[in-house]
């Protein structure tokens, strides 16, 4: 049996309503910027909890223009995990500062135990990231940051609808970051970003930087640039928005069905750490895996696709040789990367699909291979 990990053939075998609005769209000649975009904004906005979303070109635009018109740029430190995907580390490079990587913890999330360590006089923020769609301790993450006086940008390109004691993304940071990539829970028909935040005044320079800062069409307040969220992928989310709740459920309920098929075999499988006080949204299902690579293997001559999410922490990757960081590191963090494993646990996933998955873990462990 084939278990795929993408589901968008699934996902949009019945285009007809997409294409009747994108028709609309196409007539109206609307293109860039527009009623789509606008009212997209204001929908996911409402959504995530905060009263300001725009719409930005990708994930990691979502996470580079917030820092930047926050005063980010070169001379300054910015702490993040090594534990997550390359953007994050890709964006703070990117306004011109300098990454500070910090360990991870049982949950896969920044250590904050190991943040204090990291600060120095030049750091200006502290960049949390959702991963997996798993949520830091914002709550003591925010304390040392309001000691220290430092910015939180938040990385929640995983966790949209993630919730912390009963606080959404975005209510420790700046500005919370979220992407519409094809494979990401809200998934667009291209790239696509939102930034969220509580500020009016981040929110007004958002809108103007990602516009070439255009306040009229003949005047601009500050040099922007064009990373404006395409209006016909604005129509694509309009469509898709109403099925998030489903989404988001559907994943939760599938998450909870592979744990309790864990339950027998501690010794082998172990869903990472989940605070209480955290709506993990399953971006990933990952676990902890005794022999990772075998089992691996294993699944994928089934057909199951399980995937690594990441072999290699961000540490020790080529890209990072000049921040100076050495294999031993951040012992956590690489040893997680050793033994971590994603399951297909999508929202189109059947039943029969979920017990082949499990059955064949058993099966790997149990030696009846
Ligand atoms: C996907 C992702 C990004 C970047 O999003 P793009 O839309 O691909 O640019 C950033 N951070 C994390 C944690 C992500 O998963």
């Amino acid at each position: 049996m084939k278990v795929p990990f993408s589901y968008l053939d699934r996902q949009f075998a019945d285009v007809e309503d997409y294409l009747h609005d994108i028709r609309a769209l196409v007539k109206s000649g609307d293109f860039t910027l527009g009623k789509p975009l606008t009212e997209f904004e204001e929908r996911f906005a409402k959504r995530a909890g905060m009263p300001h979303a725009i719409g930005v070109g990708t994930g990691t635009d979502a996470l580079i223009l917030p820092m930047k018109l926050s005063g980010i740029g070169p001379g300054d430190e910015v702490i993040t995990t090594t534990m997550t995907f390359y953007a994050t580390v890709g964006a703070i490079v990117a306004t011109g500062a300098r990454p500070v990587l910090v360990d991870s913890e049982d949950g896969l999330m920044i250590d904050p135990e190991k943040i204090e360590a990291a600060i120095t006089p030049r750091t200006k923020a502290i960049v949390t990231v959702t991963f997996s769609g798993n949520i830091p301790d914002l709550d003591r993450i925010k304390a040392i940051a309001d000691k220290r006086g430092l910015m939180i940008f938040e990385d929640s390109c995983q966790s949209i609808g993630g919730e912390f004691n009963g606080r959404p993304m975005g209510s420790w940071g700046e500005a919370a970051a979220y992407s519409l990539h094809p494979l990401k829970n809200l998934n667009v028909w291209a790239d696509g970003g939102v930034v969220t935040t509580r500020s009016a005044e981040l929110a007004r320079k958002l809108r103007l930087y990602r516009n070439h800062g255009l306040v009229n069409r003949d005047e601009i307040e500050f040099f922007g640039i064009n990373c404006r969220l395409d209006t016909l992928q604005a129509v694509v989310a309009n469509r898709l928005l109403p099925q998030l709740d489903f989404i988001t459920q559907t994943r939760i309920k599938n998450a909870a069905y592979y744990d309790a098929a864990w339950a027998d075999i501690p010794e082998f499988v172990k869903p990472p750490l989940r605070r209480p006080g955290v709506k993990h949204v399953y971006h990933l299902y990952m676990v902890r895996a005794k022999d990772r690579d075998g089992l691996l293997a294993f699944l994928q001559q089934r057909g199951i696709e399980a995937k690594v999410h990441y072999p290699k922490p961000i540490h020790l990757q080529p890209a990072a040789a000049y921040l100076g960081y050495k294999p031993g590191t951040f012992p956590k963090a690489e040893a997680d990367c050793r033994s971590i494993i994603t399951l297909p646990a999508h929202q189109h996933l059947t039943r029969e699909e979920l017990d082949f998955t499990i059955h064949s873990v058993h099966c790997y462990y149990n030696g009846s291979k």
